[in-house]
């Protein structure tokens, strides 16, 4: 068996292999698509020491610094159900096989879900973008909007104000769900419209984004708004559908973790986007990884092999 198994080879995994396998122990990566989330970035300049990067690249980088030491990387291999085992945890993969081990680190991220208008896929890092923390600074004095009312739509808003020419929010609704005292600071800001019970409709665009078209719930009229950018922020879903009825999930189906990562099952721990860490970052998820890895061999140094 292995000493510490991951599941998943996003920033988290890749992290947590590295801190593991530095302390000798027998360390394994299961995952479906090393890289994660980074291979379907464009530029990635917000992880600190490096200014700017593509995604493609640093996921290649990622895989480098894992393969320097001896990991067993498994590639292509999908979890399906996890269960303690005799003092051992079972992985299964959707191939038939199982992988055993002291402890098992997840991580497995997250996706973003999309609004599935045309425009979306086609328009995708051309002026469709999911994340305000990454992209943002990309719209200075533009035009963008938002797409969804809830706390992460109206957060964006709010934090793209402070950077674009204009920002219009669009909620599918007829009233925002976000917290009070978020739409009470939307309402403050000058450059910002919202607009309720509107059906985005369509992405438009050239070779790059140029407006939105929506449907007026109320009257059923088609419209359309100007703009270079298009922020949809109708929710990020942790990949753990697999765990469901295992581990403890909180209600938008991350894995609860504590400080040093542990999960509700002894000897599982976790990190990154599929976790409740809070900021779903590339640097923040490393970091994550490499302290669920260490909360791994604390535990493996208080248990003995069976
Ligand atoms: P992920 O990167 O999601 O990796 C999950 C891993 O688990 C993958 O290897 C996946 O194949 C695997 N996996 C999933 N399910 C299973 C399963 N059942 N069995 C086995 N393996 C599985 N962050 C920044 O800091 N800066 C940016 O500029 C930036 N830009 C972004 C742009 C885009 C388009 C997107 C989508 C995200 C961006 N992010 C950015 C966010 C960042 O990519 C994530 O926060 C980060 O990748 C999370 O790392 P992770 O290791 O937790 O998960």
């Amino acid at each position: 068996p292995f000493d510490v198994l991951i599941v998943g080879g996003g920033p988290a995994g890749a992290a947590a292999a590295v801190y593991a396998a530095r302390k000798g122990i027998r360390t394994g990566v299961a995952s479906e698509r090393f890289g994660g989330q980074v291979l379907d970035t464009l530029g990635i300049e917000n992880f600190v020491s490096v200014k700017e990067t593509e995604g493609p690249k640093f996921a290649l980088a990622l895989e480098e610094h894992v393969r320097h030491y001896d990991v067993d990387i498994m590639n292509l291999q999908r979890a399906k159900a996890l269960q303690a085992d005799a003092g051992l945890i079972e992985v299964a993969l959707e191939s038939g096989a199982s992988l055993k081990a002291r402890s098992v680190i997840i991580t497995t991220g997250a996706r973003w879900r999309n609004i599935n208008v045309p425009g979306e896929k086609e328009f995708r890092n051309k002026g469709v973008a999911y994340c305000p923390h990454c992209d943002g600074p990309l719209y200075k004095g533009k035009r963008v909007a938002v797409i969804g009312g809830g706390n992460s739509g109206v957060e964006a808003a709010i934090d793209l104000a402070g950077i674009v020419a204009h920002v219009t929010l669009v909620e599918y609704d007829t009233h925002l769900r976000a917290d009070e005292v978020l739409q009470r600071k939307l309402r403050s800001l000058p450059n910002v419209s919202v607009i309720l019970n509107a059906q985005t409709t369509a992405i438009t665009g050239d070779q790059k984004v140029n407006g939105l078209t929506y449907k007026d719930r109320a009257g059923g009229e088609q419209r359309r708004v100007d703009l270079e950018g298009v922020f949809v922020q109708i929710g990020l879903v942790p990949n753990t559908e697999w765990l469901k009825g295992t581990l403890e999930l909180s209600r938008h189906g991350e894995i609860v973790v504590d400080a040093k990562g542990q999960t509700s099952m002894p000897g599982v721990f976790a990190a990154g986007d599929a976790t409740t860490v809070p900021f779903k970052q590339i640097i923040i998820a490393a970091g994550d990884g490499a302290k669920a890895a260490l909360g791994a061999f604390d535990h493996l140094i208080r248990t003995t092999a069976p």
